[in-house]
């Protein structure tokens, strides 16, 4: 009989808020639902007239600071964290066009955004018109009378193409269009879109915001209004972040200002440093003055990221052995952390593309893609160094 009364007090001990205690970071609420004292309580949930929570899909306290902190970083009123990059860009889309819609989107663009477009949204009416980097210079020519969003990356991949925010922006604000902007490569510490006129950021947090290589989740930021146009479709699609990815996130993201300085710092010491080396015939950083949009990065940004992209003399072999024979540097996709890695663009994001293709997108096979992590620049360049030799 007491093994009843057992039971019941292995369910209930212990638990609930311990209100004396006052934690310097936010604790990770792990539960799926929270309770209620009365009907009335939750009578006033449903009005609106309560601070309470409900159910850890439709708002969760620790996901709710980390969202503070992305809103804070971007300068933006309102920000929605969900459980990646993809969900970021789904959730947008879905939250924000309706059949009919037209989407312009740059054709230098994060693969899986191209592919929720031009499969998912088009099986529900919603039309996408791709523009290359050229033509977004002149984005009021862009817009037609369908166009419910625009949306661009800056830096691109991997060449880290530049395209002019503010202009894009005042076009669409002029047209009563939205315009969304990736803002992953830069990281707020480098861009602002928002503040560059933007409606609304996209982030893969996966990147330099988490900055560990140990998350995988997406942040959404904007005005009040524009958020809570999205956020019933969060609540619907699903994608959120678990709280303990959260708190990870947050973590991660206490440090984003002095990752970012030192970043920038390596990245601009490696790509000088590449742009002098014989084995090398280009070099694309945004910092350097022979990149083609170091005008407008200068413009719209105030550090240059910790991406750097080079092209070997000697084609596809010469990156295969670069690639191959870097020892610091690790063989490996995504970037944004604090370890350096090093990826060949064919045989990752540009993966079975025509030669016609790979023109069309300023990609070569003997490109090599360098995501910049803390390490001592020294270290770095010297196993660049005997990478290259
Ligand atoms: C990685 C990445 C994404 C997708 O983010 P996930 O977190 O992998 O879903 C979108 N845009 C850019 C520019 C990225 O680098």
């Amino acid at each position: 009989m007491s093994d009843h009364h057992q039971d019941t007090d292995v369910i209930h001990a212990g638990e609930g808020a311990v209100s004396s205690a006052s934690p310097i970071t936010t604790p990770i609420y792990a539960t799926s639902t929270f309770t209620f004292p009365s009907a009335a309580a939750l009578e006033a949930f449903q009005r609106g007239a309560s601070d309470r929570y409900i159910y850890s899909r439709y708002a969760n306290p620790t996901v709710q600071a980390v969202e503070a902190k992305i809103a804070a970083a971007e300068g933006g009123d309102a920000a929605l964290v969900v459980s990646s990059g993809m969900a970021a860009t789904s959730t947008a889309f879905f939250g924000l066009v309706q059949p009919g819609d037209e989407v312009v989107c740059s054709s230098a663009i994060y693969g899986g955004t191209l592919q929720v477009l031009t499969t998912f949204l088009a099986r529900f009416g919603v039309r996408t018109r791709f523009a290359s980097i050229d033509e977004l210079g002149r984005p009021e020519e862009l817009i037609g009378p369908q166009t419910k969003v625009v949306w661009c990356e800056s830096p691109t991949n991997p060449t880290l193409r530049c395209v002019d925010i503010a202009a894009i922006a005042a076009a669409c604000r002029a047209q009563g269009v939205i315009s969304i902007v990736d803002n992953t490569f830069a990281s707020p510490m480098n861009q602002q879109p928002l503040a560059l006129g933007a409606d609304l950021v996209m982030h893969s947090a996966t990147k330099y915001l988490n900055g560990h290589s140990d998350v995988t989740a997406g942040a959404l930021v904007g005005s009040t209004a524009l958020i809570d146009r999205v956020r019933p479709a969060r609540k619907l699609l699903g994608g959120v972040l678990e709280p303990a990815s959260a708190y990870a996130l947050a973590r991660g993201i206490k440090t984003l200002a002095v990752r970012m300085a030192r970043h920038n710092s390596n990245a601009m010491a490696v790509a000088q440093w590449l742009e002098s080396h014989g084995h090398v015939s280009r070099v694309f950083y945004p910092g350097l003055t022979s990149h083609p949009d170091h005008a407008v990065a200068v413009r719209q940004m105030r550090g240059f990221g910790g991406m750097v992209c080079c092209e070997v003399k000697s084609g596809y072999a010469g990156a295969v052995s670069f690639f191959d024979r870097v020892k610091l540097i690790q063989r490996a996709a995504s970037l944004g952390g604090v370890e350096s890695l090093c990826s060949l663009p064919v045989l990752t994001s540009q993966y079975g593309l025509s030669d016609a293709q790979l023109a069309d997108a300023g990609v070569t096979r003997g490109m090599v893609r360098l995501s910049i992590g803390l390490e001592d620049p020294a270290d770095l360049i010297a196993d660049l160094s005997q990478a290259l030799s």
